[in-house]
């Protein structure tokens, strides 16, 4: 068996990651302690060892295809892995992840996986998890020039913006940020129902259910927004509504 040899420090941070937190706005001294890559591969050989201990089958029945109840959409921020958050495994999660947890109806890569998830992996439940403490949040509320990730937080400025005065009204920087971390969950919430997809599955009364979740870091407990989402169901599609016009029209004649 590959046992890859140990030749590096263990349990210290890399340069690039005290970099990339600064490159977010954390100035913060990083506390955790770090796997080494060598230890990653170590970590999985044995992981696959004790999964074999309890069901000697497990794999051969991973390998043989996918049918996830849950479409998971999160922030890419590492420390979100939902399948521990939650006790998941492989297999019940399909997951969509980029900064700050955004439904973009331009999004290639965002659409692709919602059509695979809805019609053919047939999800019964789609979660928007957003959290506090997000890097995304901060860039879009703070306004920072740091680069690129500027222009992909930008619809969660232009959010801010609508709800200044809320926001702003609020006594903390963690309160003006926490808001803002919430309503960011439910206007994505609302752009998932703008999708031609969902359209479809609404319009089919086939539609998973859709949840707005928040992960607070801070205890590593999951709120639920309960955010109702009768009202985006309800609005019809003005393409749709204009075929009908068009159908109800032309049926009179
Ligand atoms: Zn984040």
């Amino acid at each position: 068996m590959f046992l890859p040899k140990v030749d590096a420090p263990v349990n210290i941070p890399s340069r690039s990651t005290v970099k990339q937190l600064e490159y977010l706005g954390e100035t913060r001294v990083n506390l955790m302690e770090y796997n080494s890559i060598d230890e990653l591969l170590r970590n999985n050989q044995a992981w696959v060892a004790e999964k074999l201990a309890l069901d000697p089958t497990y794999f051969e029945k991973l390998s043989s295809g996918q049918s996830p109840p849950f479409l998971y959409i999160g922030c890419s921020d590492s420390r979100l892995p939902l399948t521990n958050f939650t006790r998941t495994e492989p297999g019940e999660l399909f997951v969509h992840r980029n900064i700050a947890n955004q439904i973009s109806l331009t999004d290639i890569n965002f659409l692709a996986v919602l059509e695979y998830a809805i019609l053919h992996l047939q999800v019964q439940h789609i979660i928007v998890c957003g959290h506090y403490d997000c890097g995304g949040i901060k860039a879009a509320l703070e306004g920072r020039t740091i680069g690129i990730i500027d222009n992909w937080v930008n619809p969660i400025r232009e959010l801010y913006l609508q709800k200044r005065d809320e926001i702003d009204a609020l006594p903390t920087r963690q309160e003006r940020l926490d808001r803002l971390a919430e309503i960011n969950v439910v206007a994505q919430v609302k752009n998932l129902y703008q999708t031609s997809i969902m359209r479809q599955v609404l319009s089919q009364q086939k539609a998973p259910m859709v949840h707005g979740w928040l992960l607070d870091i801070r205890t590593g407990l999951i709120k639920d927004l309960n955010i109702s989402t009768l009202q985006w169901q309800l609005y019809p599609c003005p393409l749709l509504l204009e075929f009908r016009l068009y159908t109800i029209l032309n049926d009179e004649h």
